[in-house]
C-alpha cells in the first residue's frame, strides 16, 4: 500500500508529486508488502539505494498529530437544527461539525467525543453562593489560573463528588449526611438529579478555600455521540444526533452539560473539542449483501442515519430495515424527510414506526418488532445482522426480549434452542449494539 508522504499542499508541481510517490512506493513496500523505511541524505534529500541524490530536498512530513481524549481537535460547529417540532417535550439537536484539516478520520459505528464547557450562568451562581468573585488564583497542574478558568471548563460543577459531600458532612456536622454517605443505595438516591450548587445552598455556613474546592472536584470529562453521518456521503464533516437534558431538581432547572453546551452554548465560532472513539464492536456486515436490521428509536437513530447513508454511497445491494419510534408522530418523527426519501429511492426496503404516546396503548419498537415476527426471522434466517442503539436502561432489555420471542414463536424452537439461536447470532457478530 502507497503510503501518503506527500500531503496534498506540499510545494511539488502535480509531475514531481506523481514521480516521488512512485519512487516511495517502490521501496515503501518491499516485494513481500513489508514496509520499510525511506532514507534521506543529511540535507534532506532523496537517496538512491547506490548513495546518490536522485531527487529535490525533501523533508519527512511531520505525523500528523494523533488527535484523542488528551490531545482533542479543535473543530466548529456548522449546524445545529432541531429535530423535534414545536409541542414536542423533546429538544433533539440535528449538529453537524467540520473536521476538515485535522486528518481525523471515522466509520460509521464510531462515535465521536466531545469536551464540553459548563454552563457559565452556574458557574457565576456558584461563585456568587461562595462570595468569590472568579478572579481568585488557583493553580491546576502546573499553571495558575482564575477560579472561573477551570468551574468552566476542567472541573465538574453538576454531580458532587463523595470528597465534596465528606467535607460538608464534616463541616456542618450533619448526621444524616454523614448516614446518607455510607449506604449506597442512599447516597445514589440523594446524588439524583443533585449538583454542587444545591450543596451551597443548602449549607451556606461551610465554606472552602477556592484552592481547596477546585481540588475537591473532579475533572470534567468528555461525553461520546454515536455518529450520524457517513463520511461518504459527508467528507470532512461529522454528523451528531443529540438530544438536550433538561430537567427541575430540587427546586432548579438544570441542564445536562455536553448536550446543552452543543444545543445551546457552543457558536460557530467556539472551538469545539473533538476527538473520534472508534468502536469496532459495531460495524456493517463486511458482505454488503448481507441484510441488516436496524432498531433505533429516538437519539438510538443516529448511528443508522450513518449506516443508511454509507449503504447508499457504497452501492451495498443488501436489505435494510429500520424500527424507529418516539413519543409523537406530529413531533418527534426524527430525519422524517430523510428516511421517507431513503423508502423512495429504495435504500429502506422496510420502515416501522412506533409511537408511544399518540394512542391510548403505549406501542414502542419492541411490540413492532413483536408484529413482525416471521418476517424479521425470515431475514435473519438469509444471514441478516440485527443491531440496536439508544437507552440501555429499559429499551434494549425490552427489545432483547423481543427478539429472544421472535425467534422461539417463528421457529418453533424450545426456549433452551431459541436462547442458542440467539446467543450464536452474538458470537457470530450478528447481533450488536450500542447503548447507553
Ligand atoms: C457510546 C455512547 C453513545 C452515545 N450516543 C448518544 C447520541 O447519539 N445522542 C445522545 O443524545 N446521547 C448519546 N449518548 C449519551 C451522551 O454521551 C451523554 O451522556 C448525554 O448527552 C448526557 O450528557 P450531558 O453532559 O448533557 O448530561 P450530564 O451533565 O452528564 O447529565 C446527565 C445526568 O443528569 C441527571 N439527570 C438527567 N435527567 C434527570 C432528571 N430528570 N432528574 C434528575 N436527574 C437527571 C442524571 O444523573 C444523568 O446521568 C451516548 C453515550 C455513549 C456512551
Amino acid at each position: 500500500m502507497l503510503v501518503p508522504f506527500l500531503p496534498n499542499n506540499a510545494p511539488f508541481t502535480e509531475e514531481q508529486r506523481q514521480w516521488l510517490n512512485g519512487y516511495f512506493a517502490g521501496w515503501v513496500c518491499g516485494a513481500n508488502g513489508s514496509a520499510t523505511v525511506p532514507a534521506f541524505g543529511g540535507d534532506g534529500q532523496v537517496i538512491s539505494g547506490d548513495g546518490q541524490a536522485v531527487g529535490e530536498p525533501v523533508l519527512p512530513e511531520p505525523e500528523a498529530p494523533r488527535y484523542d481524549r488528551n490531545n482533542p481537535f479543535a473543530a466548529r460547529l456548522l449546524t445545529n437544527r432541531p429535530l423535534n417540532a414545536k409541542g414536542s417535550v423533546k429538544d433533539v439537536r440535528h449538529i453537524e461539525i467540520d473536521l476538515s484539516g485535522s486528518g481525523l478520520t471515522y466509520e460509521v459505528g464510531d462515535a465521536l467525543g466531545i469536551i464540553p464547557q459548563n454552563c457559565p450562568a452556574l458557574v457565576g451562581d456558584l461563585l456568587e453562593a461562595f462570595g468569590w468573585t472568579g478572579d481568585e488564583a488557583v493553580t491546576l497542574g502546573d499553571e495558575t489560573l482564575p477560579l472561573r478558568d477551570p468551574l468552566q471548563h476542567h472541573r465538574t460543577i453538576t454531580e458532587p463528588p463523595k470528597a465534596l459531600l465528606e467535607a460538608y458532612a464534616e463541616q456542618s456536622g450533619d448526621g444524616d449526611l454523614r448516614a446518607i454517605l455510607e449506604n449506597r443505595d442512599a447516597l445514589n438516591d440523594f446524588l439524583w438529579g443533585r449538583d454542587v450548587l444545591d450543596l451551597a445552598l443548602a449549607y451556606p455556613d461551610v465554606r472552602f478555600e477556592p484552592q481547596a474546592f477546585i481540588d475537591l472536584l473532579r475533572p470534567l470529562a468528555h461525553r461520546l455521540y454515536s455518529i450520524s453521518s457517513s463520511p461518504k456521503a459527508h467528507p470532512g464533516q461529522v454528523h451528531l444526533t443529540v438530544g438536550a437534558v433538561r430537567y427541575e431538581a430540587h427546586g432548579r432547572a438544570k441542564t445536562g452539560v455536553c448536550s446543552t453546551f452543543l444545543a445551546d452554548r457552543c457558536l460557530d465560532e467556539t472551538p469545539l473539542p473533538v476527538f473520534v472513539h472508534h468502536n469496532n464492536a459495531f460495524r456493517l456486515p463486511t458482505d454488503p449483501a448481507t441484510p441488516v436490521i436496524m432498531v433505533g428509536p429516538g437519539t438510538g437513530i443516529a448511528p443508522f442515519r450513518a449506516f443508511l447513508e454509507e449503504r447508499k454511497a457504497s452501492g451495498a445491494t443488501g436489505k435494510n430495515w429500520l424500527f424507529f419510534g418516539d413519543q409523537h408522530e406530529a413531533t418527534d418523527y426524527l430525519y422524517r424527510d430523510e428516511l421517507e426519501a431513503f423508502l423512495s429511492d429504495g435504500t429502506l426496503d422496510r420502515l416501522d414506526l412506533a409511537w408511544s404516546r399518540d394512542g391510548a396503548e403505549k406501542v414502542y419498537v419492541q411490540h413492532r418488532i413483536r408484529e413482525h415476527a416471521e418476517t424479521l426471522f425470515a431475514w435473519l434466517e438469509d444471514g441478516g445482522a440485527f443491531y440496536v442503539c439508544g437507552d440501555a436502561s429499559h429499551m434494549a432489555k425490552d427489545v432483547d426480549a423481543a427478539l429472544f420471542e421472535v425467534i422461539r414463536t417463528a421457529s418453533g424452537l424450545t426456549e433452551e434452542a431459541a436462547a442458542d439461536y440467539l446467543k450464536q447470532l452474538k458470537r457470530a457478530k450478528r447481533y450488536l449494539r450500542d447503548v447507553y
